[in-house]
């Protein structure tokens, strides 16, 4: 069990390293009662292309960042509370394999594991880590996600008027409620989300008119496509980072403590 670990000598200095690997560029992570699940590299859809990122399950938080050296340096982090997380599996389609959604309140993109066990094993510890923070806190589940947004990639031309083909001078624009790639024109309206932001964002036109009418920005509008990406802020900055070399050997994700669906012995 999980709870097992939380005053735990290894789980301490666990979580020292992942504070020592951000560096200047993270958040402080040591908090009592925190434990340190699992971690591991996984692929996750960036706007352009995907790139691996490293994956850090805690039982109340998911942390995540780039890659400057393989476990020794990361920057980039980012902090994602569980109790706003859901996952969604997705199908295999070409060379994206192995993947699900992370689904939060202001963000959500598609991360896709080397394995299908590595699939199965962090979509399992995930939720588990959810389900229990839910229980101890008596909170509910959000149910108000993030679209995920459509790659660049993905569309050459305008998806809402299908006219205009994107260009160095036509430049793309997603829009925040349903995660289309729309020109400037087709998204020329903003819309206050407060999930997302305290300022009203970019919507396409089709959103506009559909949050205007129904008063509220109500549920999210999960796109359709199996090849998502990331529905993260104005730029993806933390797209531009390069990364470190990767050894292919030390891929493989750790998990702490006993397996999920281990029948425990605590009651
Ligand atoms: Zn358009
Ligand atoms: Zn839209």
């Amino acid at each position: 069990m999980v709870d097992r670990l939380v005053n735990s000598e290894a789980n301490a200095r666990r979580i020292a390293l992942v504070e020592s690997c951000f560096g200047g560029a993270g958040q402080p992570l040591q908090v009592p009662g925190r434990v340190l699940v699992g971690e591991g590299v996984l692929t996750k859809s960036c706007r352009k292309k995907p790139k691996p990122r490293q994956f850090f399950l805690f039982n109340d938080l998911l942390v995540y960042g780039n890659i400057i050296i393989n476990k020794k340096k990361y920057n980039k982090q980012h902090i994602i509370p569980l109790e706003e997380v859901k996952l969604k599996s997705l199908e295999d389609e070409g060379q994206f394999k192995n993947g699900w959604l992370i689904c939060t309140r202001g963000k959500s993109f598609a991360v896709y594991a080397a394995t299908a066990t590595e699939k199965q094993e962090w979509m399992a510890h995930i939720n588990k880590c959810i389900e229990d923070l839910l229980k101890k806190s008596g909170k509910k589940a959000a149910v108000d996600h993030a679209a995920v947004w459509v790659p660049d990639g993905e569309a050459n031309q305008c998806m809402h008027c299908k006219k205009t083909q994107f260009s160095l001078v036509n430049r793309r624009h997603h829009c925040r409620k349903c995660g289309t790639v729309v020109c400037a024109p087709c998204s020329s309206k903003r819309f206050l989300l407060p999930a997302q932001s305290s300022k009203p964002i970019r919507v396409c036109t089709s959103c506009f008119d559909e949050l205007s009418t129904s008063g509220s920005g109500s549920s999210s509008n999960m796109s359709k496509e199996a090849k998502v990406t990331d529905s993260s802020g104005e730029e993806d900055t933390d797209d531009e980072e390069t990364n470190g070399d990767l050894e292919e050997d030390s891929n493989r994700p750790s998990f702490y403590g006993s397996p999920v669906g281990e029948t425990a012995t605590a009651s």
